[in-house]
């Protein structure tokens, strides 16, 4: 018997496979790709990578993310070991907040704009679109309450997703407004379900009681329906939130990034504050969330924190974006191919080969060769394997002439090339006529 990986986790590969649930899983010089893709839009927007540790300790999740919360409440992979209890990290915010908090960040000055690439882990009912590893990028922006803070990260998070051709995005928006003003809403939001309690599913009314607000994440139709008359956030948040909530949608408009507004997306927890947004894309059916975010000025305070640090962030499923780069048909740049492979014949052939390796490698080439001692026939199988853009042949003749025999697989001609010249031709990448 051998071992699988575990339900909700997947490997990747050199190359691309479909997973038990029928989804492509790309290779990982597409990840790598899409990673360096998001480092690069990082980069221009000014940003300075994090990285935390997979393990933190469960109160800060507990707290960070919310009891209440489905993620707290039945989704952590969390043990206990010696005095400690570990979590594995189910999302990066609460942590990048501990950072910060602890290495005192805000002593370098201004505002601290981070972003992290990495895995979390939940543990949900595995399906397409939803693991129990997955992983996420996503966007800090710490020690403001400027608008623009929120417009930014907004414009960051929707420039990941154009530089790598998907556009088929809906960006929602909505404000939360303070806490303090979000008791009146609760209570209106109450009123209005009250005479709806026996209609509502066993899951709503628990997060009634619980959670209000999340009453309105509802998947349920007949829900829905019944929502759609539901007090707005907007009608209830001070005139500064609403001032704050314009501007952002003006500097939205001034930057061209499209969107909705959707007056009942909401956040769960009391440290959300202001602007709230969702990035969907409708190809992706169910798990239609490329990504989310929001203010959360009070968090810090909820970790600790004497001083409030008003900030803003998103994160996004890294494994929702390679659905919605399949959906529209996005091809990416795959494995960088062999420049050159070298097959050898005969013992000493392959000893000039393997030194020969090295120095061509040490010039910046890309080499490959044959490792088992195979036929010529068999090695100039794997050099087509490998797509190189030569083979060169080394034998006794070879080594005797001190010349290599170098075919050009795009063509199939053949010459003859000095040893001493093999780096200059191999990288300026000659045509084997020219020889
Ligand atoms: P959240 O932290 O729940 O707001 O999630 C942010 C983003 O992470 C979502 O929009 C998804 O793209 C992605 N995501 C969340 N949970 C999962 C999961 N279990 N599997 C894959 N992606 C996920």
């Amino acid at each position: 018997m051998t071992f699988q990986n575990i339900k909700g986790t997947f490997d990747i590969l050199p190359d691309a496979y479909t997973d038990e649930g029928g989804t492509r899983v790309a290779p990982s010089a597409e990840w790598r790709y899409v990673e360096d893709t998001v480092r690069d839009v990082m980069s221009r927007y000014n940003l300075d990578e994090i990285r935390t540790p997979i393990l933190e300790p469960t109160e800060l999740v507990a707290r960070g993310v919310g009891e209440s919360t489905d993620i707290v409440q039945k989704e952590m992979f969390a043990f206990k070991r010696g005095d400690t209890n570990y979590v594995l990290r189910p999302e990066v915010t609460a942590p990048v907040v501990r950072a910060f908090l602890q290495h005192h960040l805000e002593q370098r000055g201004g505002v601290q704009k981070l972003f992290y690439i990495g895995p979390c882990f939940r543990a949900e009912q595995p399906q397409k679109g939803r693991y129990r590893q997955f992983h996420q990028f996503g966007v800090e922006i710490m020690g403001t309450d400027d608008a623009r803070a929120d417009a930014e990260t907004i414009a960051i998070m929707t420039a990941v997703y154009d530089a790598l051709g998907i556009s088929d995005t809906s960006l929602r928006i909505n404000t939360l407004g303070r806490p303090d003003r979000r008791e009146e809403y609760i209570d209106a939001f109450q009123d209005y379900l009250e005479p709806y309690a026996d209609e509502l599913s066993e899951t709503s009314r628990r997060r009634l009681e619980r959670n209000p607000l999340r009453v309105l994440d509802t998947k349920l139709e007949h829900e829905q329906a019944i929502l759609q008359d539901a007090p707005k956030l907007i009608d209830f948040v001070s005139d500064e939130s609403r001032a704050h909530y314009d501007r952002v949608k003006g500097l939205l408009a001034d930057l061209d990034v499209p969107y909705e507004e959707d007056p009942y997306l909401v956040r769960g927890l009391d440290y959300y504050t202001e602007t709230t947004f969702e990035l969907e894309s409708e190809a992706l059916g169910a798990q239609s969330a490329l990504a989310g975010g929001g203010r959360y000025d009070r968090l810090a305070e909820v970790l600790g924190s004497d001083e409030p640090v008003p900030a803003v962030g998103f994160a996004a499923g890294m494994e929702r974006l390679f659905l919605a780069l399949d959906a529209a048909d996005v091809t990416l740049p795959g494995a960088r191919q062999a420049d050159v492979f070298i097959a050898a014949l005969g013992e000493e052939a392959e000893r000039w080969v393997f030194r020969t390796t090295q120095e061509l490698r040490d010039a910046g080439l890309h080499v490959a060769l044959d490792l088992k001692g195979r036929s010529l026939k068999a090695q100039m199988k794997e050099a087509n394997r490998q797509n190189a853009d030569y083979t060169l042949i080394i034998g006794g003749n070879e080594l005797e002439a001190e010349e290599a025999t170098v075919k050009d697989m795009k063509s199939g001609e053949q010459a003859a090339v000095p040893f001493k010249s093999l780096v200059e031709f191999l990288k300026e990448e000659r045509s084997v006529e020219a020889v």
